[in-house]
């Protein structure tokens, strides 16, 4: 059963989060190594404060190594390249986290926050109702 469970989550129609990083940060100063890649991982949901936060640091040089939604909340590891007003990139993450407390992972629409790592955290109320119909159970145990 996980095993058609997980291929369900692999079908083509997934949100490739990895792909719609590397748009974004293409023609500014971030960079992301190939191998980075497999470290992007988080829900359709959280498109647009994560085009948010990129739009806000592009302009400076650095390395975005992960972008995922362990702990549910948005994370982000970075490297500084060159000389970084490194504060700046801190804050535009800070904000996106505060934002993906409140913002559903699968819809975008906003929702109550929650700390709550259990089950369907991620989610709000209508898409919490139809998790069991799209196969997802909101946490990051959809990623696996
Ligand atoms: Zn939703």
């Amino acid at each position: 059963m996980w095993d058609s469970f997980k291929s369900e989550l692999e079908g083509e129609d997934r949100f490739d989060a990895a792909g719609y990083v590397k748009a974004l940060c293409a023609n500014s100063k971030i960079q992301i190594r190939e191998t980075s890649f497999l470290n992007m991982r988080f829900l359709e949901g959280w498109k647009s404060l994560v085009e948010e936060l990129i739009k806000s640091i592009r302009v400076y040089p650095i390395e975005i190594e992960s972008i995922d939604d362990r702990l549910n909340i948005l994370n982000v590891h970075f490297f500084t390249l060159k000389t970084t007003r490194e504060v700046n990139v801190w804050r535009a993450i800070h904000k996106a986290q505060m934002r993906s407390l409140t913002t559903c992972a699968n819809c975008g629409a906003t929702k109550q926050p929650t700390r709550n790592a259990q089950q369907n955290a991620f989610f709000c109320e209508d898409c919490k109702e139809n998790a069991h119909k799209i196969n997802k159970t909101g946490t990051w145990l959809d990623r696996y």
